[in-house]
């Protein structure tokens, strides 16, 4: 029976290409990809016990707890992805407390075989925002598929490749945004990347400033597999 093997934890910045990367090695190796964002809004649209959990969370303010996001992570592993050679967690964990929460799911015997590495995205904050403003998503929720434009590319009504829904700027790609966003990732992922610098498991630093295609011959490269 295969079993679950190769984790990456995708840490980077919003724009940095963790989708599209993803998008690759799911193409390539047949990984599963879970996105905890485009996971979080699937459980709000479908309105299940999480989902209902989250939005409250989301409408009082609050942050969503670690717990519940590690139920998450863990029911979707379960369901989805236990049988895959590998998966990628992007977006999770974010802090070092949902860091050590993860570790805490992954001593479970399920998990004995896997080994974990994470995938460190470096690029520069100015050039996040320039890919922020181009970039679009599919409205669709059981779809999301993320398309990066050049600034003369961008027009209204441009469709989605895999489901033809219609493409959209997500509310919180907007510049004013992005910098609060940017601060906040950097003042958690700096903690998370110094904890996992410490811990076992092996880790990559990527320059994603390249283009995808030589992002993801390097990534390739640097795990040891072959396409
Ligand atoms: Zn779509």
């Amino acid at each position: 029976m295969k079993s679950l093997k190769d984790i990456y934890i995708f840490i980077g910045p919003p724009g940095s290409g963790k989708g599209s990367l993803s998008h690759l090695c799911k193409k390539s190796f047949g990984w599963a990809h879970l996105s905890t964002g485009n996971l979080c809004r699937q459980h709000i649209a479908r309105m299940t016990d999480i989902g209902l959990q989250i939005d409250q969370a989301i409408k009082s303010g609050k942050l969503i707890s670690d717990d519940l996001m590690i139920d998450m992570v863990n029911q979707w592993i379960k369901e989805v992805a236990l049988s895959s050679q590998g998966i990628i967690l992007d977006g999770f964990p974010r802090t070092v407390s949902q860091a050590k929460a993860l570790d805490d799911l992954f001593s479970q015997k399920e998990f004995v075989d896997a080994s974990v590495t994470i995938v460190s995205m470096n690029i520069n904050d100015e050039q996040v925002i320039n890919r922020l403003k181009t970039r679009l998503v599919c409205q669709n929720e059981a779809c999301q598929a993320v398309y990066s434009f050049l600034p003369s590319q961008v027009s209204k009504g441009l469709t989605c490749q895999e489901c033809k829904d219609v493409l959209i700027q997500r509310v919180d790609d907007n510049s004013d945004v992005v910098y609060e966003r940017l601060k906040t990732y950097h003042h958690y992922a700096d903690d998370l990347l110094v904890y996992y610098r410490n811990s076992v498991c092996k880790v990559i630093d990527l320059n994603v400033e390249l283009p995808l295609d030589y992002v993801f011959k390097t990534f390739v490269e640097s795990t040891g597999k072959s396409t």
